[in-house]
């Protein structure tokens, strides 16, 4: 059976998909987002080497918890970095019968991660920005095409996504981003969007890691705009 690097695990996590879960956060990560509150996955071969065996005993020990809606997230870093391992761990879920979610950043994309993809009962996909330009500068890669690319698949094939996105003062705090967000996500089976105030809690980790903070020009917005925003959404269900 496959291994991966697993960072850690959150139990019963309530935020990252329906119900009460088991959140897997998988090492690795191709994008450096500047407000990144996890910098410590970034290294793919970081964490503890981990079977797929490992995992499933786990999530067993927690499937009497998962109730009708939980299940398990895969979050990380970016799961799918490690696209292979992601699968193994969908097939384990299939096959105990335990809802499964993928949350991805949609900064990789192959054949393994469209399996991936389509095994996962739901794919949380967290939209860092609605333009090239402001989803490179948030990033600090140049891979939003694959982003597209992944939306277009999405949308044709019709598969269940929620979507989210950080919202922070001088970034993306602007009725016009909230608007091209509408537009990206127009097509999508999008049953829940989702507007998530930045925080520093990160900081204190680039701290540790010895770099410096790169969101230091930006501010979390009060809870009137994040209101005021979530109105220029032209809202699927969940916002
Ligand atoms: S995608 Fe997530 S883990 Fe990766 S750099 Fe961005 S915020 Fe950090």
């Amino acid at each position: 059976m496959t291994s991966g690097h697993v960072h850690s695990y959150e139990t019963l996590g309530a935020l990252d998909g329906p119900g009460l879960r088991l959140v897997i956060f998988l090492q690795g990560c191709p994008l450096r987002c500047c407000y990144c509150h996890n910098p410590d996955t970034w290294e793919v071969a970081a964490g503890r080497l981990t079977s797929v065996a490992d995992i499933s005993r786990r999530i067993q020990r927690f499937i009497p918890y998962f109730g009708n809606r939980g299940g398990v997230t895969l979050s990380g870093g970016e799961p799918l970095l490690q696209a292979a391992f992601c699968l193994e761990i969908l097939r384990e879920c299939r096959r105990l019968g335990v809802h499964s979610a993928i949350d991805t950043s949609g900064g990789v994309w192959n054949e393994l991660c469209r399996q991936a993809g389509e095994l996962a009962d739901i794919v949380i996909l967290d939209l860092k920005a609605a333009t090239s330009e402001l989803w490179q500068a948030i990033t600090g890669r140049d891979a939003f095409s694959t982003l597209l690319q992944i939306i277009a698949e999405f949308r044709a094939s019709r598969r269940p996504v929620w979507v989210r996105q950080v919202v922070a003062k001088g970034l993306n705090d602007s009725p016009e981003a909230m608007r091209e967000l509408t537009a990206l996500i127009a097509g999508l089976n999008c049953e829940r969007l989702e507007l998530l105030p930045y925080h520093e809690m990160g900081r204190g980790k680039w701290e540790k890691l010895g770099m410096d903070y790169a969101a230091k020009h930006l501010q979390p917005p009060t809870p009137a705009l994040l209101a005021e925003l979530r109105q220029a959404l032209t809202a699927p269900r969940g916002v």
